[in-house]
């Protein structure tokens, strides 16, 4: 999960066949017609399914690198399609149904991400308020992970005590074989604990062969991690390598 920059919106967002309407002029009329409705959720979601969620996640991918919002692996068409997220729950947030900053992609795997937090609000007690978007916030220095792959939020994290707890609650904490569940978005389910290290290895691998016995440089680890985050399509699993490169990987237990 890292902090995301948003551009401009979808200039069409109609179905091929309709007249073609702007993200901006969807949002209008929808704000519009909030005011009259009776069941506000149930017609924003109305609202939201009339749009082409293709043309919406085209420029979600971009925005995103091609990656899940919350776990980081790679998103792409395909059956079931990744699924556009309402961060802040549209069952409790209808108003935000077209709000541009509350849209994010995620991956359509069942035991993580979006399918997972269906509407659960990502706060730790009702009376909190939902932790910020990726957009306010940049949640890679929020985060951290240990060399066994596991997720964590970092205790030199910015995060004021409500966000703190949200955060934790949010990823899920390092499971024992006990509770391999957990979290609202269960980010410490063994598939993705495998698949970070799996990352960390393959980078691992990479700066082996480049240096061919010699030590790396700190140099080198700095320009390979700036290389990764630049990337327009980001490479999966992108926060661990670089906390990796950055040498910042938390001790595993
Ligand atoms: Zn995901």
């Amino acid at each position: 999960m890292r902090g995301i920059q948003k551009g401009r919106p979808p200039r069409n967002v109609s179905p091929d066949g309709q007249n073609r309407r702007s993200w901006e002029q969807a949002e209008a009329e929808f704000s519009g017609s909030l005011q009259s409705a009776i069941d506000r959720a149930p017609h924003a979601r109305a609202t939201f399914n009339a749009l082409d969620k293709h043309k919406l996640r085209e420029v979600l991918y971009q925005e995103q690198g091609g990656l899940c919002v919350y776990c980081e692996s790679r998103v792409k068409e395909g059956h079931p399609p990744p699924r556009i997220d309402h961060w802040l729950p549209l069952t409790a947030r209808p108003d935000l149904a077209l709000h541009w900053p509350n849209l994010y992609l995620s991956c359509a795997a069942t035991h993580h991400c979006d399918s997972r937090k269906g509407d659960t609000p990502l706060r730790a007690d009702s009376a909190d308020p939902d932790l910020p978007w990726p957009v306010q916030k940049a949640y890679e220095v929020c985060i951290g992970f240990t060399s066994l792959g596991e997720i964590y939020v970092r205790t030199d994290a910015p995060l004021d005590d409500a966000q703190r707890r949200a955060l934790i609650l949010t990823l899920g904490t390092v499971h024992d074989d006990t509770t391999k569940d957990n979290g609202i978005l269960n980010l410490n389910h063994p598939a993705l604990i495998a698949a970070r290290r799996a990352a960390l290895d393959g980078e691992k691998r990479r700066l082996e062969r480049d240096f061919a016995g010699r030590a790396t440089t700190p140099e080198a680890r700095a320009e390979r991690a700036n290389h990764l985050k630049e990337q327009p399509r980001l490479p999966e699993f992108v926060s661990i390598r670089i906390r990796w490169l950055d040498k910042t990987l938390g001790k595993a237990k």
